[in-house]
């Protein structure tokens, strides 16, 4: 499926007029939670005004909240492999980039390093690699995904590889993945011939499409992105939108997922400087003009940015993000040179939050959200059409705080520290207390059931 760009220069080259009457409609639609036109998306992408940023701000954090509810999807990215035929110029693991140690990962090198963050308390996580034909074959992802699955108790296992064909998407379909991810990196064709110079990803067209044929393989949930900074980010916010609602037209569900990567230095990049930098102050705006324009879409943070930045973002509508990461492959292995961040060799491209899980989980239990293990709705059959049917009729979030208290309570049990425990089992009876009377019952049993050592536990 092709995106037409024609509409996206026309609604920023003809922006709504940028006053009070149309900042309080805009902020009025959006509070209706059916998303925003380019138009409406494009005026907030102008606005710089700090009194309409604040209310912005403040409807993206009560958006998320009604939605999702207070829950924050806590996962890993996994990297099993760094080689790769690409030339991509901001990317360590680029073709070349002869510095870099290669390194790619056997199947059971990965399932080895899935049991480290398994005994890290991690549930979710997200398959990592360069493009190669051999080593990030659909074949050997699939095979990866079945070791991890059938030895761990890593309960969802999300993947970011390169486009493939549909019969590949059908091998990763029936290996039972979650999540398929790409990045578009730029919608804006001209940038992305130039930053994407040789081998397969040099095909704009194809990675594209790739969304429409892992949707045609019968992978429900997809996951989109733009790597902010390689272009003007209102253009690509615009594209994005534009093919998340392309997507839901032909295939009845968007993007399940939208990832907010922002460009970082990498190992030896061809790049020597960001060529659109984003301050924060913009990227915080781009967050929770997210929110507002796909209401229903999980929004995704790495450990790309800093902690202080990432407690921020929680209030402006993130849904999802990482903990504890490396961007090697076996980087898991030794938990101190990830702390040291050492890892400069193998990397992708260097990190700036380098807190532990536990670390994370109690900065997010701090800033009054759950941190939540939980993948009840893939486990259930609730994914695509019927997710969004879900999410849209208000129910997501009588299921997302329980589920998120059940798989907090478990992580407490099985992993917390004392710290963690005291401040999660405040936080899980303060909001026993706040759901309904049925609902917390329901929760209370599950709880005690968890106590008793069941586990597995979803609503
Ligand atoms: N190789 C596949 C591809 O390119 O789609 C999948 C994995 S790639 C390792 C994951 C993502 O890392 C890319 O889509 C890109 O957006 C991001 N990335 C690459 N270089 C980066 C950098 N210097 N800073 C931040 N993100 C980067
Ligand atoms: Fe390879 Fe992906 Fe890096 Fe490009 S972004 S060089 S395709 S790993």
């Amino acid at each position: 499926m092709s995106i037409s760009l024609t509409p996206i220069h026309a609604a920023l080259e003809h922006p709504l007029p940028l006053d009070q009457h149309c900042f309080d409609e805009v902020l009025a639609k959006a509070r209706e939670k059916k998303g925003l036109s380019l138009r409406e998306t494009a005026f907030l992408l102008s606005i710089s005004n700090p009194e309409w940023r604040s209310a912005l701000f403040a409807e993206a954090g009560k958006i998320k909240d009604e939605i999702y509810g207070k829950r924050i999807v806590l996962f890993a990215p996994l990297y099993t492999s760094n080689r790769c035929i690409n030339d991509c110029l901001y990317c360590g693991f680029r073709r070349t980039n002869k510095a870099l140690v290669r390194k790619s990962l056997t199947v059971e090198e990965v399932r080895l390093q899935a049991m480290q963050l398994e005994a890290m308390g991690h549930k979710r996580l997200l398959l990592v690699a360069g493009e190669h034909p051999k080593e990030a074959a659909a074949a050997i992802i699939a095979q990866m995904v079945e070791a991890i699955y059938s030895s761990t108790d890593i309960r969802r296992l999300n993947v970011n590889c390169a486009p493939l064909s549909i019969d590949d998407f059908r091998i990763l379909r029936d290996a039972q993945i979650g999540t398929y991810q790409l990045f578009q990196e730029t919608y804006h064709p001209d940038t992305y011939a130039y930053l994407h110079p040789s081998g397969p990803k040099a095909d704009y067209f194809n990675r594209l499409t790739a969304m429409d044929r892992a949707m045609e393989a019968g992978i429900d949930d997809v996951g989109l992105g733009v790597l902010f900074g390689l272009y003007d980010h209102r253009f690509e916010i615009l594209a994005l939108l534009e093919q998340a609602r392309l997507l839901e037209e032909r295939y009845g569900a968007g993007p399940h997922t939208v990832s907010v990567p922002r460009l970082k230095p990498a190992f030896e990049s061809a790049l020597t400087t960001v060529p659109h930098p984003i301050s924060d102050e913009s990227f915080k705006q781009i967050v929770a003009i997210l929110r507002l324009a796909i209401p229903y879409t999980g929004l995704i943070l790495s450990t790309r940015e800093s902690a202080e930045l990432r407690n921020e973002l929680l209030h402006l509508g993130i849904s999802q993000i990482s903990a504890g990461s490396s961007t090697t492959p076996g980087g898991y292995s030794d938990p101190t040179k990830q702390a040291e961040n050492l890892e400069t060799t193998g990397s992708q491209f260097y990190l700036e939050d380098h807190r532990s899980l536990p670390e994370v989980a109690l900065s997010v239990m701090e800033k009054g959200f759950i941190p939540s293990f939980c993948t009840a709705c893939y486990r259930s059959g609730r994914t695509g059409e019927d997710f969004m049917a879900l999410a849209k009729t208000g129910h997501i979030a009588q299921m997302c705080d329980p589920n998120a208290l059940l798989t907090l309570q478990e992580y407490l049990l099985d992993y917390g520290d004392e710290s963690l425990q005291k401040t999660g089992l405040v936080l899980i009876d303060q909001e026993l207390a706040r759901l309904p009377a049925g609902t917390a019952e329901r929760l209370r049993q599950g709880l005690e059931r968890l106590r008793c050592g069941e586990r597995d536990i979803y609503i």
